[in-house]
């Protein structure tokens, strides 16, 4: 796309969320709880998240945002949009 064009939106689906093993999942199903708290969002099907956030759990996972994002796209997590937002991070 053009400079112009802003970068997709990180989405989590928290249905899905809640439905990954929390030995894999629990520290993202715990950030996302916490920013729905900070947010007083708590209705949602969905939880769009910072592009900042995802750097901050691939510090807490140990891995780089693109394996993240991957891993994330695998559990059903984030639809394959969001390899476009890391890669517009990392690129
Ligand atoms: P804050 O970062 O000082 O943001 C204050 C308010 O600015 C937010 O209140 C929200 O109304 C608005 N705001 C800031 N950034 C954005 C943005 O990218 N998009 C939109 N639509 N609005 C934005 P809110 O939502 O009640 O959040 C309160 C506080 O909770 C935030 O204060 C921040 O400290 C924290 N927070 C909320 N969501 C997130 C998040 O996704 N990631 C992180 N790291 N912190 C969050
Ligand atoms: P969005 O609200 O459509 O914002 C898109 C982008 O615009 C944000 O990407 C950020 O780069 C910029 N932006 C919007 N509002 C603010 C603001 O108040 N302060 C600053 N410094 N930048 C702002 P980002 O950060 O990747 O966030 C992606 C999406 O995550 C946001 O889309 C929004 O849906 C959600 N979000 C992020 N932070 C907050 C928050 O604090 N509160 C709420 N309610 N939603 C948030």
């Amino acid at each position: 796309g053009g400079a112009a064009e802003p970068p997709p939106k990180l989405v989590l689906d928290l249905e899905r969320l809640s439905q990954v093993p929390s030995d894999k999942a629990g520290p993202l199903q715990r950030y996302a709880a916490t920013i729905q708290s900070q947010r007083g969002d708590y209705n949602g099907k969905v939880l769009s998240i910072r592009q900042d956030d995802l750097r901050t759990l691939a510090v807490i996972y140990d891995q780089s945002p693109s394996v993240l994002t991957e891993q994330l796209i695998g559990w059903g997590v984030l639809d394959s949009d969001a390899r476009r937002a890391v890669q517009h991070e990392e690129g």
